[in-house]
């Protein structure tokens, strides 16, 4: 006889920012989050076509998988999957189908805009079993994989061959959430994001067919075969159908790899001189900003002794003849820019512990002080529009009173301020949700993006109707309609729900 846990036990409700997610230390207001359609017949079908093993009502796991590593709370489907196999994903999503079920897939959630939160209750897909390394063609620099692999165990399957999948979001994220977020990283000033490097998908749509975006066995490099359903997919956040499978490309490991910090007298300086490499087409593989705030924090979270003041970490790619000239040409242009000396980190480790270090500074800013929340924003802009850019957000973050850091991958425009905030004080959210706006509505003003890599999520619907303009939104709506009629597929997310 099938069992609820504890399931239904009373969440309670917390409204932030206009919508309502279910937090478990709060004790104001009660309710239950069961979604109507999430009947015991559904939950005993389940069982039977996956596994019971691979299913679970348990709060304390539909909770986990009911929150990411943003701020926005918890918000605990009804209960969770575990497939272990296309085939699995489709029955679920059949099964779905017929009970109206919704269904909210997830990799390792950490994303930062909810879009794992089961807003509406239903069915989270947790694909977490989903590892599989299927094929690597060394020679056509690809390979094949389900949508469960993380991009640090694909980085050391991949060590031995020479090859490497150069995205690097700093969590270690599934492949199936880095497509869904359309993710990237450092390293996309020379490699591109996801929408670059995925070369086909097999998604379980939301009746359970599957569809393969480029055609079934498809990996060619280029393609004018009709519609880019695979680009559809990037950046979709599991609002069109459940990848299963994917088709990265490769890129070659380069012969060598140098990296350097260069610290700058002001933000302006060290914005200045990524505008000039990049306007000089000098290939920098990676060309990030830390701010001075940035600095002092990861400095004493990571232990590492380097000048406190706005810096940007650099990496060269190629043959060594090559590396030692982007190397000088990017010095003589930081130079121009009242830039120090470069300190380099040749070896392996040493590159190691300063890019950890960079790649930790949100849980670096989060440790600041106990109990509190992050504020990610994450805008990009053109690159003639990014010192403005840049030195209006330094200048809004001090003026608000608030602590906020700016790290940023500004070879791409785009650039994170980490804002913390303690979310127990109501003028601290209304404060760091009104700087948050005005900093991603300057970006859309300089005609740049709300989100250059983190997605739409829950929190920047708005935004992206003010972005994409009316008729974007309904040939988005019309997407929506046409692959996901019943609107299964993690609703509440990207599109505003119509009213
Ligand atoms: C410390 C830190 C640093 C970060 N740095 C970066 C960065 O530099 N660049 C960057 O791009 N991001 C960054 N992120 C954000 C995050 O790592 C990315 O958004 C990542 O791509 C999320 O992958 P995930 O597997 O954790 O997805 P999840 O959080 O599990 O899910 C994210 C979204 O994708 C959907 N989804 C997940 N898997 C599937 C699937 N198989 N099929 C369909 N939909 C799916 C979910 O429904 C959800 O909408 C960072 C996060 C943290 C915590």
């Amino acid at each position: 006889m099938l069992r609820w846990n504890s399931c239904f036990k009373p969440l309670y409700l917390k409204s932030f920012k206009g919508y309502t997610f279910y937090s478990t230390n709060n004790t104001d207001g009660i309710k239950n989050t069961r979604h109507r359609n999430v009947t015991d017949a559904f939950v005993k079908k389940l069982c039977s076509s996956i596994g019971q093993q691979n299913v679970s009502t348990l709060l304390a796991v539909r909770e986990q998988c009911g929150m990411d590593e943003g701020y926005h709370g918890i918000s605990p489907s009804d209960v969770v999957v575990f497939p272990q196999s296309q085939d699995q994903i489709c029955e679920i999503a059949k099964l779905c189908s017929s009970y109206s079920v919704p269904m909210i897939p997830r990799g390792t959630g950490t994303g930062l805009e909810f879009g794992v939160g089961a807003i509406l209750g239903g069915l989270c897909i947790d694909l977490r079993n989903m590892t599989s390394i299927l094929e690597v063609n060394e020679e056509d620099f690809d390979c094949i994989v389900q949508s469960g692999v993380t991009r640090k165990s694909l980085g050391s399957h991949l060590r031995s061959t020479g090859l490497m999948f150069p995205i690097d979001p700093g969590a270690d994220a599934s492949i199936g959430g880095m497509v869904s977020t359309s993710a990237s990283g450092t390293n996309a000033v020379r490699y591109g994001t996801m929408k670059e490097n995925v070369l086909n998908l097999e998604v379980v749509l939301a009746d359970g067919r599957i569809l393969h975006t480029a055609g079934p066995t498809r990996r060619t490099r280029k393609s004018a075969a009709g519609y880019n359903l695979t680009e559809l997919f990037v950046g979709s956040e599991g609002t069109l159908g459940i990848i299963s499978k994917v088709t990265l490309r490769l890129h070659a490991m380069p012969q060598m790899m140098i990296s350097a910090i260069c610290s700058f007298p002001t933000i302006q300086n060290a914005v200045q001189s990524v505008v000039n490499v990049l306007q000089c087409s000098i290939p920098v593989a990676r060309i990030e900003l830390m701010d001075e705030v940035s600095m002092a924090i990861s400095c004493l979270y990571s232990s590492l002794d380097y000048p406190l003041t706005p810096s940007l970490f650099l990496e060269f790619h190629g043959s060594e003849e090559s590396v030692k000239n982007q190397a000088k040409e990017v010095e003589e242009i930081t130079k121009m820019n009242k830039g120090s000396s470069f300190l380099w980190s040749s070896n392996a480790e040493e590159r190691t512990k300063l890019w950890k270090a960079r790649h930790e500074i949100f849980y670096a800013v989060l440790a600041q002080k106990s109990g509190y929340k992050v504020v990610t924003t994450d805008v990009c802009v053109p690159i003639s529009q990014l010192t403005k850019m840049v030195v209006k957000t330094k200048e809004d973050i001090m003026n608000s009173g608030l602590l906020g850091a700016i790290v940023g991958h500004v070879g791409d425009g785009n650039f994170h301020t980490l804002l913390l905030y303690d979310p127990q004080n109501k003028e601290e959210i209304d404060m760091v949700h009104t700087l948050e706006n005005k900093i991603t509505r300057r970006a859309l003003l300089l005609h740049g993006t709300c989100t250059g890599e983190h997605g739409i999520g829950v929190g920047k619907m708005s935004f992206l109707e003010e972005e994409i303009g009316q008729v974007g939104i309904q040939v988005m709506r019309s997407l929506k309609q046409a692959l996901d009629p019943h609107n299964l597929m993690n609703p509440g997310k990207v599109l505003k729900p119509l009213v």
